[in-house]
C-alpha cells in the first residue's frame, strides 16, 4: 500500500521525517550491556508483535529539537523544552486519528522513547538516518538531535529502505566522553554522565569524578556536541520544542519547593521525572570544591584508589 499521502499529512503537521519500516525484520544482536533505564533489554527490543498484532508497518518520525540557547545552560538540550514524551503524543494521536479516519479497520499502536523496541533501530530500517559511533540515530540534516516516535500499524505499507552511511568515525565522541563509556568494544553505560545524573542513590566516588567534569546537572550532550554531523545543523523547525523552555535550574530555584510543589512547577517537564532529590544531589555534587567529594563521601585516598581499580576491572572483564 502506499504511503505517500499519509506522509504528506504528516509533513502537513509539521514534521519534518517520516519513513515506513516492515512490520517485522531480523533482529540485529541486542546490545551487550544495556542500560538499565531502557525498557527494552533483549529480544523484545526488535519485536513489535509483542505491542501489536499482526504488526505490518512502523511509521517512524524524527521530531528534531535542537534550539541554540545560552551556553550558560545546565540542563541537557534534551530536557529543556515541556517534555517531549507529551509533546510528541499529541503528534502521534493526531496521525493515528488520521489513519483511523481514513482506514477505519487498521489497528494504531503509538511508541516514544518508553517501549521496549529499539527506536534508533527503527528509525534506521525507516531510511531516515544511520547509528554512529556514539551510539546516537544521525540524521543527514537535523543531527543526532531528533526524538524518535513511531505508530505500529496492521496497515501494510511499503517499507522505505535503510540509508548504507556510516558517520566519520572521527573518534570525537569517544575522546570527549566523560565517562570513556566508548573506549571498550561497545558502549558502557555505567559510567555514562547521563545516566549517573538519573541514577538513584549515592553516587561512589569515579561516578561523581564523571560527574564533575561538565557543568550540566542532568544529562549529558557531550557525545553529541562534539560530533561533526552536528556541527551546522538548523534549529528544529517545531514550535513546541522552541517555546516554554528552562535551559537552567538553580539550587534556589528548587531547595524550597515542597515534592508536591516541585512536581506542580516542573512536572510536565523530562528533567523532573526523578524528582527533586536527585537534581539537588547533583547540584550539589558540581558544587564541592576539588578536595571536597572525599569528604563528602567519607573516602580514603585509598579506598578512592581501590574503588577505582575495581570499576577498571570491571569494565574491562
Ligand atoms: S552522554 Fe556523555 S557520558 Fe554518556 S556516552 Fe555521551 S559523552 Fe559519554
Ligand atoms: S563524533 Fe565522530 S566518531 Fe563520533 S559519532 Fe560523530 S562522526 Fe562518528
Amino acid at each position: 500500500m502506499n504511503s505517500l499521502h499519509i506522509k504528506q499529512f504528516i509533513y502537513q503537521l509539521g514534521i519534518p521525517c517520516v519513513g515506513i519500516a516492515p512490520g517485522q525484520f531480523p533482529a540485529p544482536p541486542p546490545p551487550a550491556r544495556p542500560c538499565p533505564l531502557a525498557a527494552g533489554q533483549g529480544a523484545e527490543r526488535y519485536e513489535p508483535e509483542r505491542l501489536l498484532s499482526p504488526c505490518r508497518s512502523i511509521i517512524v518520525m524524527l521530531f528534531p529539537y535542537y534550539v541554540a540557547d545560552p551556553p550558560t545552560a545546565n540542563l541537557s538540550l534534551y530536557c529543556r523544552s515541556t517534555d517531549y514524551h507529551l509533546l510528541i503524543r499529541r503528534y502521534l494521536q493526531t496521525v493515528e486519528a488520521y489513519l483511523h479516519q481514513h482506514y477505519p479497520s487498521c489497528r494504531t499502536l503509538s511508541v516514544a522513547d518508553t517501549s521496549p523496541l529499539a527506536d534508533r533501530y527503527l528509525a534506521y530500517l525507516a531510511g531516515l538516518g544511520f547509528i554512529g559511533d556514539n551510539d546516537c540515530f544521525i540524521h543527514e540534516r537535523y543531527g543526532s538531535y531528533c526524538f524518535i516516535g513511531s505508530i505500529l500499524t496492521t496497515l501494510p505499507l511499503t517499507p522505505d529502505t535503510p540509508l548504507h552511511r556510516e558517520c566519520y568515525h572521527c573518534g570525537a565522541c569517544r575522546h570527549a566522553c566523560p565517562g570513556h563509556c566508548f573506549d571498550g568494544a561497545d558502549y558502557d553505560y555505567r559510567l555514562c554522565k547521563s545516566y549517573l545524573t538519573q541514577k538513584k542513590g549515592s553516587l561512589s566516588l569515579p561516578e561523581i569524578e564523571v560527574l564533575r567534569k561538565t557543568p550540566l546537572i542532568f544529562g549529558c550532550d557531550m557525545c553529541q556536541a562534539v560530533c561533526p554531523h552536528n556541527a551546522e545543523i538548523p534549529e528544529t523547525p517545531l514550535n513546541d520544542f522552541k517555546e516554554n523552555r528552562i535551559y537552567t535550574l538553580s539550587h534556589e530555584a528548587i531547595a524550597s519547593l515542597s515534592n508536591r510543589e516541585f512536581q506542580r512547577k516542573y512536572g510536565n517537564r523530562a528533567f523532573a521525572w526523578r524528582g527533586k532529590k536527585i537534581l539537588l544531589r547533583n547540584m550539589e555534587y558540581l558544587r564541592l570544591p576539588p578536595s571536597m567529594p572525599e569528604q563528602a563521601h567519607g573516602y580514603t585516598q585509598q579506598q578512592h584508589a581501590d574503588e577505582n581499580r575495581r570499576t577498571y576491572n570491571k569494565r574491562n572483564e
